[in-house]
């Protein structure tokens, strides 16, 4: 397994539209290969979910993946899901602000609004058919991830850039948290 190279803001790829993944490929050893190269990268980048586009790949394929941190004792776990060509679509018209981050926009954190509750279908690593319903943090990783696949950031979510944000100022001024050293 390899840590991958993750692409910044600005680079054109992550504003590109990932093509379908033809089905008959996914238990190929290259499609096997990097789909574990993702869930390494994202590992190692403690990110909460990493999309194809963000290592400079466009092939519809997500992975996600957020463990209990005790530090964090009431983040909800979302355990490891890989979902290739995935399709989205918001079961509410309400929308819910939260907090995000993302690995293309290193250190920043925003306020985006995103849908409480979503339908997901899309395939697995084995090439399963998945087909569920995922609301609050969940929906929020899902659609966070999903919108990679279309060139769609974060930002672009945002009502307002006034809440972006450092994450060393937004841990002293939004969550009241100086950033620890240790
Ligand atoms: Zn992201």
């Amino acid at each position: 397994m390899a840590i991958l190279k993750v692409a910044r803001l600005g680079h054109p790829v992550l504003r590109q539209v990932a093509q379908p993944v033809d089905p008959a490929s996914i238990r190929s050893p290259g499609v096997q290969r990097f789909i574990d190269d993702m869930i390494q990268t994202m590992r190692e980048y403690d990110g909460a979910g990493l999309a194809a586009n963000q290592v400079h790949t466009l092939k519809q394929i997500a992975v996600i993946e957020v463990l209990a941190n005790p530090r964090y004792p009431e983040a909800p776990e979302v355990p490891l899901m890989v979902l290739v060509n995935p399709v989205v679509t918001p079961l509410t018209d309400e929308k819910e602000e939260g907090w995000e981050g993302c690995l293309s926009v290193p250190d920043m954190r925003g306020m985006v609004p995103r849908h409480t509750s979503v339908h997901l279908t899309c395939l697995d690593r084995a090439g399963q058919a998945v087909d569920l319903i995922a609301k609050d943090f969940f929906a929020r990783v899902i659609q966070h991830e999903t919108d990679h696949l279309n060139g769609i950031v974060y930002l672009d979510r945002m009502r307002s850039l006034a809440t972006l944000a450092h994450i060393a100022e937004w841990n002293k001024h939004w969550l009241g948290i100086r950033e620890q050293s240790d």
